[in-house]
């Protein structure tokens, strides 16, 4: 179903009261050390005030226990205000007499942020006083923090059950190109599946089934479907109880899954670990498999050749050690090479991964959100996008 948007609303002489995703990493000192999710809100922000909205904005920083000035988002409304090229304010409060003021007090174009949602333990609750009192602060909902759609807060749901709620252009793409993903890929389609864990993503997998022509397995995830199929993986990380499933889905789709036909194996889990190329056959015993090989690579460039949809989750190796990152390099050049190809990544460590390779900006789309992407593509109706007030058809 397709959601009413901040194009749907004729703005001039509204509030706009948009939860964003500003949970930034933060140095000791209180500076913010990487900005791309506060740039990622830009384009909502700038729409927003062009169109003569006074905007309202809210998010979490960080897990804090209550008030805690280390999770302060003073430092955030500074950068914010520098990538806009406008001041923006800023209360020490959520929904206090100060915010209320701030909020009826903001003319078209300006913009205020409002401290740590997460400094109010109603937030997590879903508190519906709390609900109500932000509601108070805005004329329209706007949800652009796709990454917190999968939780039902105060902030992210509870709001939307007082002011008509649309969705954000970030949220916007994000459901266009994750949404393709499961309904209409155009073939060939091609994902590839990696991280630490099957049991993570057993249901994607199920979901991918239907839709994908080939799907490449690499990282840890390969280890415990080399293990199903016979393969004595050494200290490799395993997940032993999922053997039978990964065992079911081989069976399932022979011609679907493919695995690696040989590993870069270390003698430690350490970034300065010995290690060798060796065949899957051939994981010495007390070693473990932490990256694809180069025959994988190879084979795995041939099945990306001429793919129109490619989806990634889950690094294929331990791409934080750097001798043990070149199958993710790897991957991420392919992609970044295919000219012809939708290219969409989803997960966490993937997005950083893909960030760290420099190749971001060659990629269609990075999902912003690493838990609420797999939720998504597991079939499931996110909390923060089901609030949201349905398009007219
Ligand atoms: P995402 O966040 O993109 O969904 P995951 O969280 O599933 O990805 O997996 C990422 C983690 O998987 C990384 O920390 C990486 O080090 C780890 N990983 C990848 N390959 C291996 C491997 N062969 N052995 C152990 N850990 C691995
Ligand atoms: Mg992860």
């Amino acid at each position: 179903m397709r959601k009413r948007t901040i194009r749907d609303i004729d703005w001039p002489g509204k509030r706009a009261l948009v939860r964003v995703d500003f949970n930034v990493p933060m140095d000791a000192r209180g500076h913010i050390v990487d900005d791309t999710r506060i740039r990622a809100a830009l384009p909502t922000l700038q729409y927003l005030v062009e169109h003569g909205a006074a905007v309202v904005l809210m998010s979490h920083l960080g897990r804090p226990k209550g008030v805690d000035p280390r999770y302060s988002l003073r430092p955030v409304a500074h950068r914010l205000g520098e990538l806009l090229g406008r001041p923006v304010h800023f209360v020490e409060e959520l929904v206090g007499p100060q915010a209320q003021a701030a909020a009826q007090a903001l003319g078209p174009g300006e913009v205020l942020l409002l401290e740590n949602t997460r400094f109010d333990p109603r937030e997590t609750q879903n508190d519906p006083t709390l609900a109500q009192e932000l509601a108070r602060l805005g004329d329209v909902f706007v949800m652009d923090a796709f990454g917190s759609a999968h939780r039902a807060h105060a902030s992210t749901v509870g709001v939307a059950r007082h002011l008509p709620g649309v969705a954000g252009l970030l949220v916007e793409r994000e459901l266009e190109y994750l949404g393709r993903v499961l309904e209409n890929p155009e073939p060939p389609f091609v994902a590839i599946l990696g991280g630490a864990k099957i049991r993570d993503k057993i249901r994607v997998i199920h979901r991918l089934l239907e839709k994908v022509d080939t799907i490449l397995i690499g990282g840890g995830m390969a280890n415990t479907f080399l293990a199903a199929e016979g393969y004595a993986m050494g200290a490799s990380l395993v997940e032993e109880e999922a053997i039978p499933v990964a065992a079911r889905l081989m069976e399932q789709a022979p011609d679907v899954l493919r695995l690696p036909v040989d590993l870069v194996v270390a003698d430690a889990f350490a970034p300065d670990a010995n290690g060798k190329v060796v065949a899957v056959s051939q994981v010495p015993e007390g070693w473990m498999a932490l990256d694809i090989g180069p025959a994988t690579i190879a084979h795995y460039a041939n099945h990306l050749a001429g793919a129109h949809t490619v989806f990634w989750n889950g690094p294929m190796g331990v791409f934080e050690f750097p001798a043990f990152a070149k199958g993710t390099v790897a991957m991420a050049e392919i992609l970044a090479d295919l000219s012809d190809a939708t290219t969409i990544i989803g997960g966490g460590d993937s997005a950083a991964a893909v960030h760290q390779t420099g190749l971001a900006h060659r990629m269609t789309h990075i999902s912003t959100g690493g838990g609420a992407s797999l939720k998504f593509l597991e079939g499931k109706e996110l909390p923060g996008i089901a609030a949201l007030q349905d398009a007219e058809t």
